[in-house]
């Protein structure tokens, strides 16, 4: 084993090697593979080798395409096959519901350019003869479904890296990792130590273990999983003589099942409801190539379901029933990239589906090494995305709730139930009791609408408009015509402290920093000029800032934070987390009940459009800064968390006279989406410039250097390849629920980022990225928005459509 090397890759399993080819192909070539055993010696080895491009989040979907193109390319260059037949497949359905999320996922397929075709079931019962059609109210079918030999695909990616350079030492387990001084690794293994600038967790079944060398308890969990193979079929056979093809891949999420064909027989996995985790707490080192127990009794309820929907099951018999692990992060994406606070220390773990996306990690991750940006947005398989509240028993919760739900209808307003409540603030019980109905942001319970009394604070799931409409629509107009309070504490605050934090923030944002006492809106970019958050900044004085931003990007944001600070100090930076908690009030009324609460002057003159100031509101001390998200005249209250029980009760009281209603996130969106405010990972997200996004004004090109600023430079001379808008939707009584196709006389010119009924200006409204050229047409239906199958005319919102003179906010 040589002594130094650029980057250690640990594990080689079908994840490891993709990590490990990308960094060759993208020219990384003293780079070196460790396993501890044989490659393939985790999960890989006996995967069923199903590869599709179907997932609810399209970012991730684009990278399983990739995937699946690869395997040529692989076995091009290693001249080792892969077993890859592309058979397509058909997605099934039985329920009204199941019939319009396949409406839904042809519009993502179409997204990715992709055509699908939604079938009768005796249109699929042709195609796919074993089913049985009166089981079914339809399918969708399409090409981009196929399997292939994993062991086959794993040692593909393997010989195709070492022919670019790489280097692979088997039979050698990574024992201990230590970091030296300057960032760099020594990497402890069995036969010795190597030095690496890099090291990369692909450890599987073990990415638990490979954290914890460096302290980490990573979000991760083996769960059991079974799939059965039958004898030969005789019904199998009859499909390849008659079609000269193969059974095509099927998935039938009634039963949680999914279908291959295996030699003459069938391959038929499924996701029981009672899943069970492996190894819940470590992985032994000493497990090999060996399978687990099978339990028939534990997956006989979806056998039954699946033996009813494909009769000739009930007429063959099974050869052989594999139980393997194989792991999941919290939401069963994967976890990849940087680990905050840990130099070169790189994740790609908890893939759950290797041969649909592991050549899509690896992609993403050697180009996030190498050119130190994804170069996708990757945000749906981030590590970032959870934070230290992630422990192992809510990873536990979640994994089993997640797998017991892997092919179920996923409704745009469910709330899982696992792992809740975790995270409350000291308003939770008081919100509890007026009716809160909640849901959660990154593990925080949020308030989403409030049941008036007599109604049951339970909302129907489903892809309509819920019982919610009616309440959330009062509470938005309540905010607009009166005054509201809303919990905002699910926002992340960050403070930055220091004699050279203006010069840092400077540096850091592409904003100019406002001056004491007053905030700006704050985009974050990359060095590639790309927007990586949106803030609000306020100058508290010349040694104490405050950054407001979206609460599920605080580890996001903290990696990058920290990352940036100044070698020679002078800057602090604090995530206060659930330690700084907040409160909105907004509506005309808001500065009354604001005057009420204090007796400092809150006139329009006195207490400004983005003022920040530091006042009690009755005996509580608070940071005030004068910006809601509603874009109504309004304030954000911020207070320490013994106090925001005290706060909600004052402002309450105060508000009683102006008729205050508290609200909650739903309204606050749809709110917000009137004023064509977008937010961060939705409309703002790494892949778009700030001119692409309408974030023109917050941009100081004339100020200090600061990141993305050549980019952003270019950006606004060349403009933008595409620009954000607002689109009023003709709609027929549905709302988008993000990321359906945009069309312009019948071709796709882009996807909807996120929408909803927007309360106040009564219609329903999306945002959207479409062609700069294109961005400028607001005539009358010029697009459409494909809504469940539906193409709805759409407009451009040239402006706002509520309060487009900002009349309101700075009034
Ligand atoms: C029964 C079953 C069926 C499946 N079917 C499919 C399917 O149809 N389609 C699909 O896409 N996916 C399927 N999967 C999932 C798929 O197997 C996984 O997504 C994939 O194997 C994950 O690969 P990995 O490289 O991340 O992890 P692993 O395969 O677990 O590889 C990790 C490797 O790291 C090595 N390692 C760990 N720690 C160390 C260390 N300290 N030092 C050195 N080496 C170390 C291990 O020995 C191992 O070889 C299935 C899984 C199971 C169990």
């Amino acid at each position: 084993m040589k002594a130094q090397t650029q980057v250690v890759v640990i594990g080689g399993g079908v994840v490891g090697c993709s990590v490990l080819y990308h960094l060759t192909k993208a020219g990384w070539s003293d780079v070196v593979l460790i396993e501890r055993s044989e490659l393939t010696s985790g999960s890989t080895w006996h995967a069923a080798g199903g590869c599709h491009t179907l997932n609810s989040d399209p970012q991730v979907a684009k990278l399983q395409s990739y995937t699946i193109e690869l395997y040529k390319e692989i076995e091009e260059i290693s001249g080792q096959a892969t077993g890859f037949h592309l058979t397509g497949g058909v997605f099934l359905a039985c329920t009204p519901e199941r019939m319009e999320l396949l409406k839904v996922m042809q519009s993502q397929e179409k997204l990715l350019g992709i055509d699908t075709e939604i079938l009768t079931p005796q249109e699929a019962h042709k195609i796919l003869p074993i089913m049985d059609p009166d089981q079914f109210l339809g399918a969708l079918y399409t090409p981009m479904h196929g399997h292939l030999a994993p062991a086959d695909v794993t040692h593909a990616y393997a010989k195709a890296a070492k022919i670019q350079g790489a280097e692979i030492y088997l039979r050698n387990r990574v024992t201990e990792l230590a970091q030296r001084q300057d960032g760099t690794w020594d990497v402890v293994t069995e036969q010795g130590t190597i030095h690496t600038e890099h090291v990369v967790n692909a450890g599987g079944l073990w990415a638990r273990e490979v954290g914890r060398m460096v302290g980490l308890e990573l979000p991760v969990l083996a769960m059991e999983h079974m799939y059965l193979i039958t004898e030969d079929m005789p019904e199998v056979e009859e499909i390849n003589r008659t079609t000269g093809k193969e059974v095509l891949h099927v998935v039938d999420p009634d039963g949680e099942i999914y279908m291959r064909q295996e030699r003459k027989g069938m391959l038929m996995g499924t996701y029981e409801k009672a899943g069970v985790p492996w190894s819940p707490k470590d992985t032994p080192w000493d497990f090999g190539h060996e399978l687990l127990q099978e339990d028939l009794d534990r997956i006989a309820p979806s056998l039954e379901v699946g033996f009813k929907h494909f009769p000739p099951f009930q007429r063959t018999g099974i050869k052989q029933i594999i139980n393997g692990p194989f792991t999941f992060a919290p939401d069963g994406n994967p976890l990849v990239g940087p680990v905050r606070g840990l130099k070169n220390y790189w994740c790609a773990c908890a893939v759950m589906a290797g041969f649909s996306q592991g050549g899509g990690v690896g992609l993403a991750l050697s180009n996030w090494m190498v050119n130190g940006d994804p170069g996708f947005d990757i945000w749906g398989m981030d590590v970032a995305r959870f934070g230290d509240w992630t422990t192992m028993a809510y990873t536990n919760a979640k994994v089993r709730e997640n797998y017991s739900r892997r092919f179920k209808v996923a409704f745009p307003n469910e709330e899982l139930a696992a792992g809740r409540p975790l995270r409350t603030t000291p308003i939770y019980e008081k919100q509890k009791g007026m009716n809160a109905v909640f849901g959660v942001a990154y593990g925080m319970e949020q308030a989403l609408w409030y049941a008036p009394e007599g109604v049951d604070p339970v909302e129907n799931i489903t892809f309509l408009r819920s019982n919610a409409f009616p309440h959330i629509q009062a509470e938005a107009k309540n905010v607009r015509d009166n005054v509201g309070v809303c919990d905002i504490s699910s926002f992340a605050k960050y403070e930055v402290t220091g004699p050279n934090a203006e010069s840092w923030l400077s540096r850091l944002v592409a904003a100019k920093v406002p001056r004491a006492g007053r905030m700006t809106l704050a985009p974050l970019l990359n060095e590639f000029g790309k927007v990586i958050g949106d803030f609000t900044l306020a100058k508290l004085d010349d040694e104490r800032f405050f950054l407001f931003g979206s609460g599920m990007g605080e580890t996001y944001h903290m990696r990058w934070f920290e990352r940036h600070l100044p070698e020679d100090g002078g800057v602090e930076i604090t995530a206060h987390g659930m330690g700084l908690l907040g409160l909105s009030v907004a509506g005309p009324n808001a500065r009354a009940v604001l005057a009420k609460l204090t007796d400092a002057d809150v006139s329009n003159a006195a207490f400004k459009f983005l003022d920040f100031k530091q006042i009690d509101l009755g005996m509580v001390p608070a940071l005030v800064g004068r910006v809601t998200f509603t874009g109504d005249l309004g304030y954000e209250m911020w207070v320490k968390p013994e106090f925001l029980s005290r706060l909600f009760d004052t402002v309450l009281e105060a508000g009683a006279e102006f008729g205050i209603k508290p609200f909650g996130s739903r309204a606050m969106r749809s709110l917000s989406l009137e004023k064509s405010f977008g937010s961060w990972g939705t409309e703002y997200r790494p892949i778009y410039g700030p001119f692409a996004c309408g974030m023109d004004r917050f941009v100081d090109l004339t100020k200090n250097d600061f990141i993305g600023l050549e980019a952003a430079r270019r950006e606004k001379e060349e403009g933008p390849e595409k620009r954000l808008v607002t689109f009023a939707i003709d709609d027929n009584g549905i709302d988008v629920m993000g990321n359906e196709p945009i069309y312009r006389n019948g071709d796709i010119v882009g996807y909807v980022t996120s929408g909803m009924y927007a309360h106040h200006v009564e219609r329903s409204v999306a945002m959207g990225f479409v062609p700069a050229d294109l961005a400028g047409d607001d005539s009358d239906g010029a697009f459409h928005i494909e809504i469940f199958g539906d193409m709805r005319p759409a407009t451009i919102a040239p402006q706002p459509l509520f309060d487009p003179e900002a009349a309101r906010m700075r009034g």
